[in-house]
């Protein structure tokens, strides 16, 4: 029976969890000097996931999306999506990955049971996605999202942030031809400003402003949304078989639909993107046992979510780049 609804009337049914911290790109915005390691204690361990994962189902959660750092450094993740896969009352198993070696892994995946796959593309342009990412793998990571389409994944996602240096009519067009014929969903993320990137942000934010009008003008039209959808406005057009969005997290009334909570890859359960500190589930996680106890304080946890981020005061909570929690 669900119980997962905060003091202002919102239902999570979402959970993302960041299985590790580790990555092994060097966004410019995100980890431009590489993953540091800041803390010792391990990840959660696959028994420590499906404990977790059964309690939030037993909650009424039906989505789970697997994130990091990147998820796919760890060896496990086909065993972590077949554990969520086979979690009764869980039917979308999620992952958003870099792409750096999708080819290889997402037939596994897949026969696993993912039915989601959110993939980052800042960039079509070869140089550009070296420069933003730190890896000459763009070629890599589209034949691994062909694959993806070729094996019939239900929902599979681009996610571009728009930077002033990749942002432009341009680079607009390029994604537009590319979901010409393909049924993916490209979805354009304003910059945030996290703990770490504040220089950055002020260099390279764009107002999601510049793809809306971009759209408007070529006659994409906002398209309609189903009832559990997320924060994103997608955009359809006639001669396109894909859709192109836009998440704009500075934008009014963005908290006002939040639908997803989100588990570190240490066991915290973050109420809020950009929150402070979480609440330490890990001691729950241990034995199946503590099922209900695990349950109780995570339901008892909504009461403590606020409205909304309140990023517009430039106050990022303790959020120094998203790889710490998952995005
Ligand atoms: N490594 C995986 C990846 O890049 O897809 C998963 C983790 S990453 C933190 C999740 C998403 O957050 C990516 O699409 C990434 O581009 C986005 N992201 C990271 N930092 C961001 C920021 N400061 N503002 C907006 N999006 C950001
Ligand atoms: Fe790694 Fe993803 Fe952050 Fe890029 S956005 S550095 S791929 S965690």
């Amino acid at each position: 029976m669900p119980r997962l609804v905060d003091g202002f009337g919102r239902r999570f049914k979402y959970l993302r969890l960041s299985i590790t911290e580790v990555c092994n790109f060097r966004c410019t915005y995100c980890l431009p000097d590489g993953y540091q390691k800041t803390a010792s204690r391990p990840f959660l361990t696959v028994p420590e996931i499906g404990r977790l994962v059964e309690a939030f189902a037993g909650l009424g959660v039906g989505k789970v999306r697997l994130t990091g750092g990147e998820p796919s450094v760890r060896r496990d993740l086909g065993e972590i999506i077949r554990r969520v896969h086979d979690t009764p009352g869980v039917d979308k198993v999620a992952v958003t990955t870099n792409g750096w070696n999708l080819a290889r892994q997402i037939d596994d995946w897949r026969a696993g049971g993912l039915t989601n796959l959110n993939v980052s593309v800042d960039s079509l342009d070869r140089t550009l996605f070296h420069q933003i990412t730190g890896h000459d793998r763009l070629s890599a990571v589209m034949g691994g999202l062909d694959r993806a389409l070729e094996l019939g994944v239900p929902s599979v996602k681009i996610n571009a942030v728009l930077l002033k240096d990749a942002a432009g009519p341009d680079q607009f067009a390029r994604f537009a031809d590319f979901v010409r014929d393909r049924p993916v969903a490209v979805r354009f993320i304003e910059l945030m400003r996290t703990g770490d990137n504040a220089d950055y942000f002020a260099r390279q934010h764009v107002s999601g402003q510049l793809l809306r009008s971009w759209l408007e003008s070529g006659g994409w039209t906002p398209g309609t949304r189903g009832q559990d959808d997320g924060p994103a406005v997608e955009y359809v057009h006639p001669d396109h078989l894909g859709r192109i969005g836009l998440i704009a997290p500075y934008g009014a009334g963005f908290c006002d639909g939040c639908n997803r909570l989100r588990v570190t890859a240490r066991g915290r359960l973050r109420l809020c993107l950009f929150g402070d500190g979480g609440i330490d589930l890990r001691d729950l996680l241990v034995s199946d046992a503590d099922r209900e106890p695990l349950g109780d304080r995570i339901a008892n946890a909504l009461g403590g979510k606020a409205a909304g981020h309140r990023l517009a005061d430039h106050i990022t909570g303790d959020t120094r780049h998203l790889a710490q929690l998952g995005g």
